[in-house]
């Protein structure tokens, strides 16, 4: 029997994971860095091979959680405290308008971390060292971005706090959207972005001048429509909503290729 303070010591647990936030779970990280990979121009993946070689890979689905894997390293403490903020941004209300200033102080969201890292990324006089871990950071962050909950307007810690029932147990919104939806196609990563990409290429909005204003501007706008009516997420929700998730992951693997393709190119 599971003793009164083993299941307090649970539901604490599961509490203290809610600030995490860390978007798309591993599985959609390497879905959208899988479909990258697929795309990249000779050139940006011969860059990419040269920067990833100390990482004893070529692969960036090998590299896309590590952005949210140092928060568990002692050693990396000082760089996630730098950088958690930069994994999602909170829109102050539903018309998802961006005032930096308001919305992203000194750079601290998603918007102003891609920002920086794909300019040090581009950058030929930073060190390997330095463009490598910023080639971690843009893997990383563009998947964020386009995980609609990641860059929300209501006061839920991107739907973290807004409890639903999926599958007989308790969750939350956030993870549902993280890996709940995903996991129901019951495939691995590798053959999930094998499907998606077997799709052919994504349509994308006009390009922006702004594109990492305008990606997480998308996801707060699609964020306004994919809160449940009630607390429950049954079958005709993931059916309705898991499209759009899907397609999310494409939008970030394609703009994540032309991306490195003109950075790296
Ligand atoms: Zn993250």
């Amino acid at each position: 029997m599971m003793s009164l303070r083993r299941s307090a010591a649970c539901l604490l647990a599961g509490f203290l994971l809610v600030p995490g936030a860390r978007a798309w779970g591993p599985e959609g990280h390497r879905i959208v860095a899988e479909l990258a990979q697929r795309h990249l121009s000779p050139a940006a993946e011969a860059q990419v091979e040269r920067l990833l070689a100390p990482e004893h890979t070529r692969r960036l689905a090998d590299i896309a959680t590590w952005a949210d894997d140092i928060q568990d390293d002692p050693a990396q403490k000082a760089l996630w405290k730098a950088t958690r903020r930069q994994h999602y941004i909170n829109f102050r209300d539903r018309t998802c308008g961006y005032q930096p200033p308001r919305d992203c102080p000194d750079g601290r969201c998603v918007i102003g971390g891609l920002a920086h890292y794909a300019a040090v990324l581009a950058d030929r006089s930073q060190s390997e060292a330095a463009r490598r871990e910023a080639l971690k950071f843009v893997v990383h962050f563009v998947g964020d971005e386009h995980q609609p909950l990641h860059a929300g307007y209501r006061p839920d810690k991107g739907g973290n706090t807004f409890q639903v029932r999926f599958e007989g147990k308790g969750s939350n919104l956030h993870r549902v959207w993280d890996s709940g939806m995903l996991r129901t196609r019951a495939l691995d990563w590798q053959d999930y972005a094998q499907r998606l990409d077997a799709r052919g290429p994504v349509a994308l909005p006009p390009a922006s001048d702004t594109p990492y204003v305008a990606w997480a501007q998308e996801s707060c706008r699609l964020s306004r429509d994919i809160y449940p009516d009630g607390h429950a997420i049954d079958a005709g929700y993931v059916e309705a909503e898991l499209p759009l998730a899907e397609r999310r992951l494409r939008e970030a693997g394609r703009r994540l290729a032309e991306l490195l393709n003109r950075t790296l190119g």
